[in-house]
């Protein structure tokens, strides 16, 4: 069967935007209210001659204690099990924050392979020195994309593919 990437990352970051630029006819809700997909969702994608079974997941918010929260916390540590490789998702626009670093943590347990992905560069030229931050995270170079715009979103799967 297909190789599994899911997308992961803290609510409102733009996974749900990712996953529609990314899967064509299939739509995930997109809202500003964070944590709105509440199910996983699937969609297959194809990039050059690979192809793969990309997931969208409601979002992790690593320590509430909220009902729905917790289950997207746990449908998203599901999906990362599942996985072949991870889009871990992050927002120059809001920067790094201490949700990113603790769904850093929990993806360095998963010991799979991690893409940094940094969303919401909708132009290089302004947002580029914010994105530099995110190598704090200790996971690995960032790649800055803008799913609303789709840039950058070729060479991420150019990366993505790697891992297959
Ligand atoms: P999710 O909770 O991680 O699934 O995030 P959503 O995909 O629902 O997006 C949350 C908000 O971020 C929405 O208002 C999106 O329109 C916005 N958004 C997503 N991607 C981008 C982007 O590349 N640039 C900008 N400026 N906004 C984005
Ligand atoms: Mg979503």
């Amino acid at each position: 069967s297909k190789p599994v990437v899911a997308i992961v990352g803290r609510p409102n970051v733009g996974k749900s935007t990712l996953f529609n630029a990314l899967a064509g006819g299939m739509i995930s809700i997109v809202k500003d209210t964070p944590g709105v997909t509440r199910d996983r969702i699937y969609a297959d994608v194809s990039w050059l001659d690979r192809e793969f079974t990309l997931v969208d997941t409601g979002g992790i918010e690593p320590e509430s204690k909220d009902i729905i929260l917790s289950q997207m916390r746990e449908q998203a540590q599901i999906a990362i099990d599942t996985a072949d490789v991870i889009l871990f998702l992050t927002d120059v626009r809001q920067g790094l924050v201490d949700a990113d670093s603790k769904v850093a943590d929990m993806l360095r347990r998963s010991a799979k392979p991690v893409l940094l992905v940094v969303n919401k560069v909708d132009s290089f030229e302004k947002y580029m020195p914010d994105v530099y931050e995110f190598y704090n995270l200790g996971i690995g170079e960032p790649l800055p994309v803008s799913s609303a715009s789709r840039l950058g979103l070729g060479d991420m799967l150019d990366e993505v593919i790697k891992y297959f």
